[in-house]
């Protein structure tokens, strides 16, 4: 028996599998690709350096090398995925760098390949809310004539003060902004959070949660802030050791912010993908399975659904 509306299993929020098999009517595997788009925070526009937590692959992490041609890297990701679900539909998934950060021409060539492909259902796009000028943002709104177009924007916390410690390079305000005009469109938005930022509290991370109802947007990726090699965050940590969630503590968070997130807001992710060998810390990332058993547990454990104390009140 389901324990969430929104769910064919026993997940108790509203799963991007039951949004995908109840859109589509069958299996969908996104597709990682990588454009070769570089990213104002880290090529000198903005500012340099990137993210403090970014590595030099761009979040990236299992893509190809952008030197192989697009359509071949996504046939090449395909072969892997239909292994293990055959006969699905796709979507490409522009995920290193910032994927919007280009001329309008180079954007169109990237994305046109896929808007014709039969088993291609949406395109998604990893970007920065300070790349998405409105005549880009119209020409994604008539490619959502033809395929679902979501829009993957990082915005971390709420908290400018946090944006300002990780070098985020853009403000709450300009965040807010862009999602208000993408709203003006047919695209969808997916907000990415992450949770243990440095100095943060388990209250601001439920206020940056809040921010997703608020701004009505269509899905949220929550991740736990991996400290990686090669990243400014490493050279800090190591040097000067903050405190990191424990698996508890994640898990307490995620259950609260599930708990204020509206019950319509798919959730794509409750964990992230760290390459191990990469990885300084926090080693219980590692294991997901472990990750999403605990917050299943957690929310039966405490009879607890997604929305229960948002619904009706924002
Ligand atoms: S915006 Fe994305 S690609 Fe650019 S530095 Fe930050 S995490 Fe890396």
């Amino acid at each position: 028996m389901n324990s969430f509306i929104y769910s064919d299993d026993n997940k108790r929020y509203y799963t991007w599998n039951y949004y995908l098999r109840h859109r589509f009517n069958s299996k969908v595997y996104k597709v990682t690709l990588n454009a070769g788009f570089t990213c104002p925070n880290r090529d000198g526009t903005k500012g340099i350096g990137g993210c403090t937590f970014c590595n030099e692959l761009g979040s990236g992490n299992y893509t190809q090398p952008s030197s192989v041609d697009l359509l071949n890297q996504y046939n090449m990701g395909k072969v892997v995925m239909e292994k293990k679900w055959p006969n699905s539909l796709t979507i490409p998934y522009f995920q290193s760098y910032t994927n919007t950060y280009g001329t309008l021409d180079r954007i169109k060539e990237c994305i046109e390949p896929f808007l014709s492909l039969d088993e291609v259902v949406a395109v998604a796009i990893g970007t920065r809310a300070d790349c998405l000028e409105q005549e880009k943002l119209n020409y994604l709104n008539e490619c959502s004539k033809k395929k679902e177009i979501w829009l993957e924007i990082g915005l971390q916390s709420k908290y400018d003060i946090t944006a300002n410690s990780i070098n985020r390079g853009h403000s709450y305000a300009e965040f807010e902004d862009c999602i208000k005009r993408i709203k003006q469109t047919n695209c969808k938005i997916c907000v990415h959070i992450i949770n243990g930022l440095p100095n943060e509290t388990k209250q601001m991370m439920i206020e940056t949660a809040k921010v997703c109802n608020n701004l009505n947007v269509d899905a949220v990726k929550i991740h736990m802030l991996h400290i990686t090699k090669n990243t400014a965050l490493a050279r800090s940590y190591l040097v000067n050791p903050f405190p990191i969630l424990t698996l508890e503590e994640y898990i307490d968070i995620v259950v609260e912010q599930l708990k204020v997130l509206n019950s319509k807001i798919i959730i794509q992710r409750l964990t992230g993908d760290a390459i191990k060998e990469e990885l300084i810390a926090p080693f219980w990332t590692l294991n997901k399975t472990v990750v999403l058993n605990e917050i299943d547990k957690k929310m039966a454990r405490e009879n607890v659904i997604q929305g229960m104390n948002t619904d009706g009140k924002y």
